[in-house]
């Protein structure tokens, strides 16, 4: 479902607007509308893959680089030291709500475990 339907396609066009952090060449990094921690942020690919059910061996390298640019964000919001958690939610029953692949990027509070 790339282009008109989806939400954070129309995030990368600036179609929606959103509170960018970070962005580059393959990636965008923005403040998630409801937020779980101080810091919550969403770190999406600009090419539409729908969910690592999706992502191929061509993915490979734009994954590893969503993983990156999660700890940057990390990083610039103060909590390299203090821990972060990041998440890919896959599927509905996992609690994926939007079909286009992101990392959350969650800080800021104790983080328990194991997650709800
Ligand atoms: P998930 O449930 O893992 O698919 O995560 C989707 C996330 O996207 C949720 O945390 C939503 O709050 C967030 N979200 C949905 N629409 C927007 C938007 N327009 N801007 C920022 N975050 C959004």
């Amino acid at each position: 479902m790339a282009g008109e339907n989806c939400i954070f396609c129309k995030v990368v066009t600036g179609e929606i607007p959103a509170a960018k952090v970070y962005e580059d060449e393959r990636a965008v990094a923005f403040r998630d509308i409801n937020t779980q921690a101080p810091t919550h942020a969403l770190v999406i690919p600009r090419a539409h893959v729908a969910s690592l059910n999706e992502a191929g061996e061509a993915d490979e390298a734009l994954l590893g680089h969503l993983l990156l640019v999660a700890a940057r964000v990390a990083r610039e919001e103060g909590h390299a030291e203090g821990g972060y958690r990041t998440v890919i939610n896959t599927g509905a029953g996992a609690g994926q709500s939007v079909f286009h692949v992101h990392v959350h990027v969650l800080g800021g509070r104790a983080l328990t475990w194991p997650p709800g």
